[in-house]
């Protein structure tokens, strides 16, 4: 069978890594990809929006399964104009993509189906959002509807914080993501992410994964798409995780498919797990990168049948086996990230770490300008190891780090630091 994987990040590199394993797989092709992922896939420079060209593409190579990875694509309808097309494809529809596309949608799910979740309030006007954050008192959240990208958030530790960031959301910051804005209640608890696959009925938890969001050691500084990552994680139990299952992700399945929008694809839960059990801080329809660069690696089992399994709404006669080893991935990124990043620095050492046991390198953003890997992005490369626990992979994933040479690039130095004090 044939596969493209759309998008061109490290957790696509990682998709079409596991995917190029499958005894089933004939061609994965990556679109658009990048110089890094053709070392494990065939890249076709087709943008993951020009859903006539993917489509195309698609008849004229005979693809048997779309595997779309960013939450983009998904929330336009990407999979919807698949299907219609006759091409399979595995994630959710525009209408189930709602659960990342629209905070608001999740929220008043979770309200209607007693899934719990932070108390909010969903405004289109500023007064009213005013009054709210008044009435609830600081610290309080203020979140952009629609997607930012990872940036729509804002934890206000006063009420004028939080009535500046609805201004900001109003007057445009996000686009057309803040032209609704959500505020809601201030968790606290440890962070912790579940992911499962669902096709619709059945679901399928897969190994726990946890990343760090802040760029810098200690879990401090502005949030950033992910710094780095590590399975399995201790933060979520066997009690807890049973409880995430019975409490949030299946009456969440069971609401969608009752409301006419059945969920099929990777779904991924953010959660606070708190004094009073775990809430649902948000969902995403799509693997988190980089926890899907650590994932990938723990697989035992062909991950490509149980893709088409949740496509096919037959998740329930597969079963996933996972290495007893742990994964961590450090996230190497250009300097100025999360803000404007450099660009065109040369990165040399690469070919030597990735030689290294366990060492796999994840290209988030690279290219080859006449023989030399240049730095193209902000996160740049995800430098993943796996070992006999935690430490042990930490400690391989470090060691490549060290040999990469690239002085433009920083890194942290403390991931997997949550789950070693645990
Ligand atoms: P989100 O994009 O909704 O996941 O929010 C980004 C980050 O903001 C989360 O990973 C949390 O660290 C934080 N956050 C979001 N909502 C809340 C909340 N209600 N209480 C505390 N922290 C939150």
């Amino acid at each position: 069978m044939n596969i493209l994987v759309v998008g061109s990040g490290g957790r696509e590199h990682a998709l079409c890594w596991a995917l190029a394993a499958s005894p089933l797989a004939d061609v994965v092709f990556c679109a658009p990809g990048s110089d890094g992922i053709a070392e494990a896939a065939t890249c076709v420079d087709i943008a993951p929006m020009d859903f006539g060209s993917l489509i195309a593409h698609c008849k004229m190579n005979d693809v048997g399964l779309v595997v779309v990875g960013p939450e983009g694509p998904l929330v336009a309808g990407l999979v919807d104009r698949l299907e219609a097309n006759g091409i399979a494809a595995f994630g959710p529809t525009a209408a189930a993509a709602q659960l990342e596309g629209s905070k608001g949608f999740t929220k008043d799910l979770c309200a209607r189906h007693g899934i719990p979740t932070a108390a909010y309030g969903r405004f289109t006007d500023a007064n009213a959002a005013n009054a709210f954050i008044a009435s609830h008192g600081a610290p309080i959240v203020v979140k952009a509807d629609g997607l930012a990208a990872g940036k729509g958030v804002v934890i206000a530790e006063t009420e004028d914080a939080a009535c500046a960031a609805v201004a900001d959301c109003f007057a445009g910051k996000f686009g057309a993501a803040g032209a609704e804005v959500l505020v809601e209640e201030f968790l606290e608890g440890e962070e912790a992410s579940f992911f499962a696959l669902v096709d619709g009925e059945h679901i399928l938890p897969l190994a726990s994964a946890q990343d760090h969001k802040r760029v810098g050691d200690g879990d401090t500084g502005p949030n950033t798409g992910g710094m780095g990552a590590y399975s399995p994680t201790p933060a979520v139990t066997g009690a807890i995780a049973e409880e995430v299952m019975n409490r949030i992700i299946r009456p969440t399945v069971r609401a969608m498919a009752d409301e006419g929008c059945p969920y099929r694809g990777v779904l991924y839960a953010g959660l606070m797990l708190t004094d009073s059990g775990p809430q649902l801080i948000e969902y995403n329809v799509r693997f988190g990168d980089p926890e899907c660069q650590v994932l990938m690696p723990r697989l035992f089992s062909d991950f490509l049948p149980a893709l088409i399994a949740t496509r096919d709404g037959v998740l329930n006669h597969v079963d996933l086996r996972w290495r007893d080893e742990a994964a961590l991935c450090v996230v190497m990124a250009a300097r100025g990230y999360p803000g404007v990043a450099e660009k065109g620095s040369v990165i040399g050492g690469l070919e030597d770490a990735a030689t290294m046991d366990g060492v796999t390198i994840f290209h988030a953003g690279t290219a080859q300008h006449d023989g030399v890997t240049v730095a193209t992005g902000g996160r740049v490369l995800g430098v993943t190891a796996v070992g006999s626990d935690l430490a042990a992979a930490q400690a391989r994933a470090y060691a490549a780090v060290d040999r990469i040479d690239w002085p433009e690039g920083f890194f942290r130095r403390d991931i997997g630091w949550r789950a070693r004090t645990h």
